[in-house]
């Protein structure tokens, strides 16, 4: 994958989110600049998918601002910032029922209104970048976890997001299968994707990542460069939480 990408910072200034009596997002400002990868880490209910979903704003915040390239977009078109954010979740959310070509080209159709012909080219185009050109005709049951997970990749960069976000992208699937989306997810930070990647990969983390963020109980504790983050912690709630995952 070679192409130029045209990406977005992203801004969420002092984001809050309650579920009922539950406060998830008690205030959380973060910054990605443009081009730049920023990991969340945090323990499990610490609220990083609610984070993410608040940045393509499958969840509204209750209150606080969401800013891509400067300006705020918390009100605009939800379905005109979709297609400027993407995301990959943990579990693929991909089309059972569809070939791995179908899964592609329809959302191009509806989102963007190509025509089949265009959304075909731009599908194999990309289905290519991930490895998987020969793969179009099948189910992606066909597929392994790894190869259904690029797939997901695949369709997402198909709409020419601005900015990629990725929830645990990897925690489903076998451990041989790892590497390969962590590589691909690797490729996108250095053509220069503005990425935000919420993991349990500390490796991936430490080497790709320009900043990491540790989250608990509904707040960014800690943030700073992997060296700060994992060599130099200093609130005691990550070191704690360093000396259960390294
Ligand atoms: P993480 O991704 O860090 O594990 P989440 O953002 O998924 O954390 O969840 C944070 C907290 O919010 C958890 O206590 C979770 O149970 C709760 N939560 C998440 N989504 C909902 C929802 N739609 N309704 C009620 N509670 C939710
Ligand atoms: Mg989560």
């Amino acid at each position: 994958m070679t192409t130029a990408v045209r990406s977005s910072s992203v801004e969420l200034r002092d984001i809050h989110v309650s579920f009922g009596t539950l406060e998830v997002l008690r205030g959380v400002d973060l910054r990605v600049a443009s081009g730049k990868t920023t990991c969340v880490i945090g323990p499990s209910g610490s609220g990083k998918s609610t984070l993410l979903r608040c940045v393509n704003r499958l969840q509204e915040p209750d209150s606080g601002d969401l800013l891509l390239d400067g300006t705020s977009v918390i009100h605009a078109n939800p379905d005109v910032l979709r297609q400027r954010v993407g995301m990959v979740f943990q579990h693929f959310n991909l089309f059972g029922h569809r070939s791995v070509l179908d899964n592609i080209v329809l959302p191009l159709r509806s989102v963007k209104g190509l025509t089949k012909e265009e959304a075909t080219a731009i599908a194999r185009a990309r289905l290519a970048d991930v490895g998987l050109a020969e793969k179009a005709p099948y189910r992606p049951s066909a597929l392994s976890g790894g190869q259904q997970q690029r797939v997901a990749i695949a369709r997402a960069l198909a709409m020419d997001p601005e900015v990629m976000l990725f929830d645990e992208a990897t925690s489903a699937l076998d451990p041989e299968l790892v590497k390969g989306v962590l590589n691909l997810m690797a490729g996108l930070a250095s053509r220069g994707l503005t990425l935000i990647v919420v993991t349990h990969e500390m490796g991936f983390a430490r080497s790709v990542a320009d900043e990491v963020a540790f989250m608990d109980a509904g707040r960014i504790v800690e943030q700073g460069t992997p060296d700060q983050i994992f060599d130099n912690p200093t609130s005691p709630r990550l070191r704690q939480f360093l000396s259960q995952v390294l």
